[in-house]
C-alpha cells in the first residue's frame, strides 16, 4: 500500500516507514462508510474529477470548471478561483478555531502552514522562533514529502508533541483522539471543496439545460403559430395543428420534438410546393395578402435546401 502511495506521489519513497499508519485508519473510522470510500478513491485520484473523466473519455476537457488548470485530484484542494477560495478560507476558519482549542499556538500554526503549503503547492518552511514541539513535528513531516500530511499520512510526532502539551497542562484529553481527529478534520476541508465543486458543476448543466428546454418551447410557439394560420394544409395537418399550443408545451420534452418533427415536415413540404408553383403563389396571394411573402422571399433557398435534402446520404440527419 505504502509502495502505491509513494508512486503515486502522496509519500516520498523511502520514507513511508515514518508515516503513521495506525492514525490513518483510525482517522478512517470517524468518517462514515461512503465517505471513508471517497477518501481512499480521492486521494489516489480514482473519483470523477475531469482530468480522470478525460482519460476515461467520458470528457471532452480536462479543465477545471472554475479555472484554466487541470483538474486533477490535487487540484481540488489547490484550485485557485473565487468561489474554490471562498470554501477553502471558511473551512480553514474552523480548522484554526479547533485547533485553537485544542493545542498550542505553535502547533497550530505548523499545522497551517503545512495545510496552506499543500494548497499552494509550496513547500511548508518550519519557523526557527516556533516553539521546540512544533519545529520537531514540523521538519519530521516534511521527511514524508509536500503531500503527505493533509492526504492523512502524518508523522508520529504530532501526538507525542500533542501529548506534551495535554501533560503539561495536566489535561485530560487523549492524544491519540486529537491526532485522528486532525486528519479527518482536514479530509472535511477537502471534500467540502469537492462538494462544491460538484454543486456548481451540476448547477451549470442545469442552467445549459433550461436555456435548451426553453429555446425549444419557443420553437413550439413559433412553428405551431405558423401551422394555425395556414388556411392552405390539407385537412389532416390543419387538425394537427388545431390542438392548443399550450398543450402542447406540457407534454414531455420527447413528445414536444416529436411534435416539432412532424410540425416542420407538414410546414416544409407546403413550403416547396408553393416556392416551385408561381400559380399558386398567386392563388393564396390573392385569397391572404402577405401569407406568402416570407416563402417569396426565400424561395431559392427552400428549393435549393430540398435539392441538398435528396442528395444527402441515408441515416444523415437531412435525410429525417
Ligand atoms: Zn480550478
Amino acid at each position: 500500500m505504502m509502495a502505491y502511495w509513494a508512486r503515486q506521489g502522496r509519500i516520498t519513497n523511502g520514507a513511508q516507514d515514518k508515516a503513521s499508519w495506525k492514525h490513518y485508519k483510525g482517522a478512517l473510522q470517524l468518517l462514515p462508510r461512503a465517505r471513508r470510500q471517497w477518501v481512499a478513491k480521492h486521494h489516489c485520484g480514482y473519483e470523477g474529477n475531469n482530468y480522470k473523466l478525460h482519460q476515461w473519455k467520458q470528457r471532452t476537457s480536462s479543465q477545471c470548471p472554475r479555472c484554466q488548470e487541470t483538474e486533477t485530484h490535487r487540484h481540488i484542494m489547490r484550485c485557485q478561483s473565487a468561489t474554490a477560495t471562498d470554501v477553502y478560507t471558511n473551512r480553514e476558519r474552523n480548522f484554526a478555531q479547533w485547533l485553537k482549542g485544542t493545542t498550542s499556538g505553535d502547533i497550530r500554526r505548523a499545522v497551517l502552514r503545512h495545510l496552506r503549503a499543500y494548497r499552494d503547492n509550496t513547500v511548508a518552511e518550519t519557523e526557527e522562533w516556533w516553539s521546540e514541539p512544533a519545529r520537531r513535528a514540523s521538519d519530521a513531516q516534511l521527511v514524508l514529502g509536500p503531500n503527505a500530511f493533509p492526504e492523512g499520512l502524518v508523522v508520529a510526532e504530532w501526538q507525542e508533541v500533542q501529548e506534551r502539551y495535554i501533560q503539561d497542562r495536566q489535561l485530560k484529553r487523549d492524544s491519540g483522539r486529537w491526532t485522528r481527529e486532525l486528519i479527518k478534520r482536514m479530509w472535511d476541508i477537502c471534500w467540502d471543496l469537492w462538494d462544491s465543486r460538484n454543486a456548481e458543476v451540476h448547477r451549470v448543466a442545469a442552467t445549459r439545460r433550461q436555456v435548451i428546454l426553453a429555446q425549444l418551447d419557443q420553437d413550439v410557439r413559433e412553428t405551431h403559430e405558423l401551422g394555425r394560420t395556414n388556411a392552405f394544409l390539407p385537412n389532416v395537418e390543419r387538425r394537427f395543428f388545431r390542438t392548443p399550443v399550450e398543450a402542447i408545451l406540457q407534454q414531455t420534452e420527447y413528445q414536444k420534438r416529436t411534435w416539432m418533427h412532424v410540425a416542420n415536415r407538414y410546414i416544409t413540404r407546403d413550403r416547396l410546393g408553393v416556392a416551385r408553383d408561381q400559380e399558386q403563389q398567386r392563388m393564396r396571394e390573392y385569397l391572404q395578402p402577405g401569407s406568402v411573402d416570407h416563402i417569396v422571399s426565400q424561395q431559392r433557398r427552400i428549393i435549393n435546401r430540398q435539392a441538398a435534402d435528396m442528395r444527402a446520404p441515408t441515416g444523415s440527419r437531412r435525410d429525417l
